[in-house]
């Protein structure tokens, strides 16, 4: 054969393996035997052999090459960003309104968020060019031959344009478990098997692992118009990657929603891991308005799913007094790695959780982390033989009190002589979400409570300087700051005041929601069970808790005498004005703005927002005029959301 016939030919068994490929890796739809395939690939062997040419996009090269010495640096020609997450579906509520806003209604794509290794792959002429780690973001190393070996790889594709691509090198579960059952040294998980595979200097050792790649983004294509992510979709499924297959728009929250659960329930089902959901503007012109922060897009989110469990020892259990004196079991726990946080501790709930769940003080348990609660266990994952039945105390940890247990919950009713219960108290009231007493800390509370005898909230008030110099630690400085927090604290708002009350299972939200609804303390001291099951989210317990905490006579009387000692409930009126971009969100201004600052600020102001001097990670929006400076720097640095002074027009116009 001449050497163009020979060509021709390869090129034609090229095209067949590819279909046969595609058919098997992506479509899992082989059409042919694996002997047939077999006839196929081994013929293109043999005449790449006896040519001695291999084309740059040959199958046969994805048995992985020669081992590397080192890897090489590559710069990204398109930055790659990191998502930021939602944390749950209020989040998501609030940023889905938030795009609404600023596009004036738009669609969003919905894609699984996968778990693996993220990569960059660069097509030119529609082969397979180089392929890059994520790294920092704008300098990844070059995978190129690690990543030439996995299956679903195309090493040639239809589109001939400049094309580079984004998506996920992964391991399926059947990949992993196939290695596990072969492999020496067995990996830890999928993931780990992915990140071990693709930074490994033999590229042989890499498609021994079985790899596989899930495409979702494209981040440069020359020729092609790509409008929005649908197209984006369709065009890299028309290009042969594996994409997942899950793909949606949603028009509004509610239909976001029912994907992310859908999935949710599915997802283990499923033979990669997937890690929560995209949520993505669809529109790609939209996206450019919105922008990016020195992080990540703005036009985008996470939604990550409760992360699976982990197994570990529960060592002990620690009875711990909260507030309203009841007394819940904390498990102590070998420490162990959950969604990227050390986990020693983990609550049991009650007395009927620890039956239901069967563990043991030194027993192996099941831990998870979910969105937004504390480690929960989960179950009893192997007992031992010194395995110890877990003890239900008769008496309180704190303070010796006989506890009474009503349904599966304990509580010590010594409410003022228990020290954990008041220094809980106190430190709750004075918290930041709450009465915001600066500086106060759970020892401040403490040290109150063993030396000057602080029993109840109230009590914090009379609290002279001269009391606090007598304190340990306390010299001048501090004494006076601690006096001019109580002070400064005394300024609030409806909703800090009644969360800061302690009222059991009302927690900012529903605080936020209540001060909403009724606008004064007299209201809510005054409305019944019914009107407070009226408010969206509260239920008849929380409802009955309200009630039945305006109802004691001790909180009546601890409320006046807050009062008298100057508790003023300023009477901000986010609550029945106007416009809900600014109700509640704090502002920063900073560079040179089309008008004075106390102007604006006072018209923030007025509408329901805060200004701050300082940019910190509380700050919603910074209004960045020109030559804005270090505030701005700052802000980028944290993500929080820089608005023109046109931004904030709009922001005007449409709350
Ligand atoms: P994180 O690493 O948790 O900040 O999440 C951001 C990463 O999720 C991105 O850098 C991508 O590697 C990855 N990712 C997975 N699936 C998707 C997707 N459908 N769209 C965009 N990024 C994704
Ligand atoms: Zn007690």
């Amino acid at each position: 054969m001449d050497s163009e016939k020979i060509l021709e030919k390869m090129k034609s068994l090229i095209s067949e393996i590819d279909k046969h490929n595609y058919n098997y890796y992506v479509l899992d739809n082989p059409t042919i035997s694996d002997s047939e395939y077999d006839k196929l690939y081994y013929s293109l062997v043999d005449l790449e052999k006896e040519s001695g040419i291999i084309l740059p996009y040959s199958p046969t090269l994805k048995v992985g090459g020669d081992i590397l010495e080192s890897f090489t640096k590559r710069k990204h020609e398109v930055n790659l960003y990191s998502l930021n997450k939602v944390r749950d579906y209020s989040d998501l509520a609030d940023w889905v309104n938030d795009m609404n806003k600023q596009t004036g209604g738009t669609e969003f794509a919905v894609e699984y968020k996968f778990d693996g290794l993220s990569l960059v792959i660069e097509y030119e002429n529609g082969v397979f060019k180089s392929a890059t780690t994520r790294g920092n973001g704008s300098v990844g190393e070059d995978v190129t031959a690690q990543v030439k070996t996995i299956r679903s790889v195309p090493l040639s594709i239809p589109f001939k344009g400049r094309l580079i691509v984004q998506g996920e090198g992964m391991m399926t579960n059947k990949s992993f478990e196939e290695y596990n059952k072969k492999a020496e040294e067995k990996l830890k998980n999928p993931r780990n098997g992915v990140a071990g595979a693709i930074r490994n200097l033999d590229p042989k050792e890499t498609a021994k692992r079985k790899l596989d790649f899930f495409c979702y983004q494209v981040l440069l294509s020359e020729g092609v118009n790509l409008d929005s992510q649908e197209k984006v979709h369709n065009f890299i499924k028309e290009q042969g990657f594996l994409t997942g297959d899950y793909f949606y728009i949603c028009t509004n929250v509610n239909e976001i929603i029912s994907c992310i659960e859908q999935v949710d329930k599915i997802k283990n089902e499923i033979d990669t891991m997937i890690d929560g959901m995209v949520i993505k503007i669809n529109n790609v012109s939209a996206r450019e308005d919105i922008g990016w922060t020195a992080k990540f897009p703005r036009w985008a989110v996470a939604f990550k799913f409760a992360t699976q469990e982990v197994s570990t020892i529960l060592k002990s259990v620690t009875w711990q007094v909260g507030r309203t004196g009841r007394v819940t079991p904390i498990a102590n726990l070998d420490a162990v790695e959950l969604a990227g946080a050390t986990v020693t501790r983990a609550t049991l709930n009650n007395i009927d959780d620890i039956k239901r769940k069967g563990v043991y003080e030194n027993s192996r348990v099941f831990v998870r982390r979910s969105n937004e609660v504390i480690p929960e266990i989960m179950g009893l994952a192997e007992k031992f033989e010194d395995s110890k039945e877990i003890e239900v105390p008769l008496i309180c940890p704190s303070c010796g009190e006989v506890l009474v247990q009503k349904g599966p919950l304990l509580y010590c009713e010594n409410h003022f002589g228990c020290r954990e219960q008041v220094v809980d108290r106190i430190s709750h009231f004075a918290s930041r979400n709450a009465m915001n007493i600066e500086g106060f800390s759970e020892k401040t509370a403490g040290s109150l409570y063993d030396n000057l005898n602080v029993r109840h909230l109230s009590d914090l008030y009379k609290l002279t300087k001269e009391d606090l110099l007598t304190l340990d630690k306390f010299k001048d400085k501090k004494a006076d700051n601690t006096i001019n927090s109580l002070k400064a604290s005394k300024k609030t708002e409806l909703y800090k005041f009644l969360y800061s009350l302690g009222i059991p299972e009302v927690g900012i939200k529903t605080a936020k929601d209540i001060a909403k609804r009724f606008k004064t303390l007299e209201n809510i001291s005054s409305a019944s069970e019914e009107d407070f099951v009226q408010v969206d989210d509260i239920g008849e317990v929380i409802a009955k808790n309200i009630k039945t905490f305006f109802e004691d006579q001790y909180y009546l009387e601890e409320i006046q005498k807050l009062f008298h000692s100057g508790i003023e409930i300023q009477e901000v009126e986010i609550f029945s004005n106007v416009n809900p971009n600014f109700a509640g969100k704090t502002f920063v201004l900073t560079g040179a703005l089309s008008k004075p600052r106390k102007e604006i600020e006072d018209l923030i102001e007025s509408l329901g927002g805060k200004t701050s001097s300082s940019v910190s990670k509380n700050t919603d929006y910074v209004l960045a005029g020109e030559e804005a400076g270090s505030k701005l720097a700052k802000a980028e640095a944290l993500g929080i959301k820089i608005l023109s002074e046109e931004d904030f027009n709009k922001l005007l116009i449409l709350g």
